[in-house]
């Protein structure tokens, strides 16, 4: 079983209303078995939605309280965010699986190896690897 961002299969639950298809990831996903999560519509957030940005830090830093979301209409979305996360957590939990496929350089799947000092660590991303999964950053077809 693999867990996958939502949108990089076509779901449009971008902040948007769009999706980032991944054509690749569309493909290997014919013979694996998937879930795919939004964690931002898991914490409440609706479709579309202002684009929120980390301030102060990334996903580890809001995990540990030092950092904040804050959306493009100045509101203060750290506790969807972190709800969000938690309940895409619980769900990767109560399967078999070890891996996940998230969306680059976003405030929620983003993910970045170390070094990288333009990538986006997010705040689900950030959770999923302290739990110990391994997170996989893919993109969207064209980027
Ligand atoms: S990147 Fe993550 S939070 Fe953003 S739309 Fe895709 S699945 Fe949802």
């Amino acid at each position: 079983m693999i867990v996958v961002s939502a949108c990089l299969i076509g779901i449009p639950c971008r902040y948007n209303g769009g999706h980032c298809r991944s054509s690749a990831l569309v493909q290997h996903l014919r013979q694996t078995p998937f879930l795919a999560l939004c964690p931002e519509v898991l914490g409440g957030l609706p479709i579309p939605r202002p684009p929120a940005e980390i301030v102060g830090g990334n996903g580890f830093d809001v995990l540990a309280g030092r950092a904040r979301l804050i959306n493009h209409q100045e509101q203060d979305v750290t506790d969807q965010f972190l709800q969000g996360a938690q309940r895409g957590l619980d769900l990767v939990r109560s399967l078999a699986t070890s891996v996940c496929y998230l969306k680059s350089r976003s405030p929620s799947c983003g993910w970045s190896q170390p070094g990288d000092t333009n990538g986006v660590i997010g705040v689900w991303a950030a959770l999923l690897v302290q739990a110990g999964y391994q997170v996989i950053p893919a993109e969207a077809d064209g980027r």
